[in-house]
C-alpha cells in the first residue's frame, strides 16, 4: 500500500503515522522539485487544517512543511 494520506484522519494509510510520514516524506522529495514539493504542502495542509480537529498552527507547519526545506 501507499504511503498516501487517508482523510480526514490525514493519517498514513499503509503505516497510520501522522502523514506525511517519513516513506512518503521521501516519495513526495523524490518525485518533485523543492518548488513543487513546497507548493503541494502547503495545498496539503490548508486542507488538513480545515479537516483536522483545530491546534496549534504551528503544528501543522512543521508537520507539513519545515521538512521540505
Ligand atoms: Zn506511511
Amino acid at each position: 500500500m501507499e504511503h498516501t494520506e487517508a482523510r480526514p484522519s490525514w493519517d498514513c494509510r499503509a503505516c497510520g503515522k501522522p502523514w506525511p510520514c517519513d516513506p512518503a516524506r521521501e516519495q513526495l522529495a523524490t518525485a518533485m522539485t523543492m518548488t513543487e514539493l513546497r507548493t503541494a504542502m502547503w495545498i496539503r495542509l490548508e486542507e488538513a487544517a480545515l479537516e483536522l480537529p483545530p491546534g496549534p498552527a504551528t503544528e501543522l507547519f512543521e508537520r507539513f512543511l519545515r521538512w521540505a526545506g
